[in-house]
């Protein structure tokens, strides 16, 4: 089964799965001194939300919150887990490049994020994902294969702006109010997060 275009009732759900599932524990996780990026697994057959997980930086600085979901993830059974091909793969920010190869070598074909690279420096005071593409891989902000061999990524935030015009007005306003409601909430915990940086051991805070 491959991975479904957005569409309204699938960003409904990706929206929905950030508000009520994915922002829930990072709002906690961030009073801990972890960074806000989380991110959720949900099925292709219905869209339900499979699990959701947020950043563990504070445990190791590998657990990002895609990193840290693919590590519960994995921990289930493997006789009892729904295999990556079926699964929807949902992450709060634009994966960086340690993120990007781990759904790779986890065989997903897919995923979904909602705030891209640039807001998580802009917006978010955290540019070493960009940072890192260019100094590792001298790759410019954009310049990565968002559809390849392995996966296509689809911008959540980008996908609304292309086609709101498109859409019937309650439609289109109500899925600006969920995608203003989140961005809310995310500057708040954002705001907690870099008020206490100083004070937590992440080598790249
Ligand atoms: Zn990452």
């Amino acid at each position: 089964m491959s991975a479904p275009q957005l569409d309204v009732s699938l960003a409904n759900r990706l929206l929905d799965t950030i508000a009520a599932d994915v922002l829930p524990m990072t709002e906690q996780s961030v009073e801990l001194g972890n960074k806000i990026f989380g991110a959720a697994l949900l099925k292709k057959s219905d869209h339900s939300t499979y699990l959701a997980e947020t950043n563990n930086e504070i445990e190791s600085p590998l657990h990002h919150g895609e990193m840290h979901l693919l590590k519960r993830y994995f921990e289930m059974p493997a006789d009892q887990r729904l295999a990556p091909t079926e699964l929807l793969f949902l992450t709060t920010h634009e994966p960086c490049s340690l993120c990007l190869s781990a759904i790779t070598w986890s065989g997903f074909d897919n995923f979904y994020y909602f705030f891209s690279h640039e807001d998580s420096r802009d917006e978010f005071e955290i540019p070493h994902d960009l940072k890192i593409l260019k100094e590792v891989f001298d790759v410019d902000p954009g310049q990565y294969r968002r559809s390849n061999a392995f996966w296509d990524a689809h911008g959540i935030q980008t996908w609304f702006h292309e086609c709101k015009n498109s859409l019937p007005e309650d439609t289109r306003n109500e899925l600006h109010e969920k995608i203003q409601a989140i961005k809310n909430r995310y500057t708040t915990v954002s705001d907690h997060y870099q008020s206490g940086k100083s004070d937590n051991q992440i080598p790249l805070n």
